[in-house]
């Protein structure tokens, strides 16, 4: 056998197994265009996952690039206390004007744990100087917010979280949402958000205690892309009023239109009291979030010196004016091109892609809203068993989807599509293509064809 050698040996990969780096090494990619990113080896990748849900209008858009150069040409930084850069200025305006009107404040960050973050010391900040005793969280089984300390004490994902729960676990949890491996074993007929009856259990019994519910709106993108229906929020959001405890809707995966409304609470028809955004912001051009806040929330923090009044929090690259110059462009083409409501048609055909890969037995399920979508590999359709995990059946398909020229990373045993927003109509039936023929070969392979 001829020696295995590490191909990165300076380099540690995120949730990745070295022994994968080995076997399997990471495709050095040198440059990008639209849906396409390209090895330099000069062999194109269709990007079907938008490089980890963060790449809204396609990878070097003229008109991002053109917004960052020309930021680029002025000022690189300036720290934000004390200073404001026109760009992140320019940036809280326009998100003013894009965000739910009751959502008036923002304050910026660098990633989406940050911003979830910040929303948590908000909430529990706001309580203290209301005088309330509210110092916990409540927050969705099968929940991911981030891979921060904070962030992963609301976060439910053992495979992710469990180590580290051990330490530090504050959050309560919910029943996980998820309408294919329903909780409490519904249909979508005869739902009646009955999973967040566990959340009424909670606050009925601790609800005074509850600072915030934490929850991603509509997808559980981590746990798989997870979908389930608007009346679940609803029932969040009622629950919520009832007992005095405020939201803080996680946006950083579905906002900027990925679930066919600008922000996924607005299924719901509702606002939260927080809300954390990141990923598409820039059009996944560079690091920035940003935590939004109805205006009663800043009143609290009205202070005056030496009082508690205060928001003792801030990094160092804060209000960065190249990101916000690339947020400013990215939100500029959504305003402009009206979307998400001008991508119906592209939703469309995106819905009937995802749903075409039904007739593969080993799909159980195929899910999708707005320009998410997600099939979920069974062993076995009637029990919904997953296969072996032994036989790493979506990582052997991403694998081959490589080989293909299509890049389809998983989550579990969930394949998922988040394509740029600019893909077209030809990239859409090759990027289902593609995807069709590395998920037959290994399924083929694995005696699952
Ligand atoms: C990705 C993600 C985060 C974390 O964002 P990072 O930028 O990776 O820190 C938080 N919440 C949700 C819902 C996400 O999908």
């Amino acid at each position: 056998m001829p020696e295995r050698r590490d191909p990165f040996p300076h380099l540690w990969f995120p949730f990745t197994y070295y022994e994968d780096v080995v076997d399997t090494p990471p495709v050095v990619i040198e440059r990008g265009e639209g849906v396409w990113l390209y090895g330099a080896d000069g062999k194109p990748y269709l990007d079907a996952v938008g490089s980890w849900w963060v790449s809204l209008l396609g990878h070097k858009h003229p008109e991002i690039d053109a917004a960052v150069a020309e930021q680029l040409g002025r000022l690189e930084h300036a720290m934000m206390a004390g200073f404001i850069t026109p760009a992140a200025q320019e940036l809280a305006e326009r998100m003013g004007r894009v965000l739910p009107d009751e959502l008036t404040r923002v304050f910026y960050s660098d990633n989406g744990s940050t911003a979830v973050e910040v929303a948590m010391k908000i909430a529990l900040q706001y309580w203290y100087l209301e005088g309330e005793a509210r110092t916990e969280f409540v927050a969705f089984g099968g929940a991911y917010h981030g891979d921060t300390l904070g962030a992963m004490a609301v976060g439910g994902i053992p495979a992710y979280h469990g180590i580290f729960h051990e330490t530090f676990e504050r959050a309560r949890f919910t029943d996980p949402p998820s309408c294919y491996r329903c909780p409490v074993g519904r249909e979508p007929e005869t739902c009646g958000a009955e999973c967040m009856d566990s959340l009424e259990a909670i606050l009925r019994e601790d609800g005074d205690r509850v600072a915030a519910v934490v929850f991603e709106p509509m997808v559980q993108g981590a746990a798989g892309m997870r979908t389930y229906p608007a009346k679940v929020l609803d029932r969040v959001f009622e629950l919520c009023e009832a007992h005095g405890v405020l939201t803080i809707a996680d946006e950083v995966a579905m906002g900027w239109g990925r679930t066919g409304r600008m922000f996924a609470t607005e299924h719901a028809g509702r606002v939260p009291d927080l809300m954390a955004v990141a990923k598409g912001l820039t059009g996944g051009y560079l690091p920035l979030a940003a935590t939004a806040v109805k205006e009663p929330i800043f009143d609290a923090f009205r202070g005056t010196p030496g009082s508690d009044r205060i928001f003792r929090h801030g990094h160092t690259f804060t209000g960065n004016p190249l990101a916000a110059a690339a947020a400013n462009a990215t939100l500029d083409i959504l305003e402009r091109e009206d979307i998400p409501r001008s991508l119906a048609d592209e939703q469309a055909a995106f819905t009937r892609g995802i749903q075409s890969f039904r007739d593969i037995e080993a799909v159980g399920d195929a899910r999708h809203i707005g320009m998410v979508g997600a099939l979920e590999l069974v062993a076995d359709r009637e029990t919904k068993a997953p296969f072996d995990a032994d036989l790493r059946v979506t990582w052997r398909i991403f694998q081959r989807g490589l080989e293909h020229g299509v890049i389809l990373r998983p989550l579990g045993d969930v394949l998922y599509f988040i394509p740029a927003y600019v893909i077209s109509e030809d990239e859409m039936d090759e990027m289902f293509a593609r995807a069709r023929r590395a998920i037959t070969e290994v399924l083929d392979e694995v005696g699952a064809g």
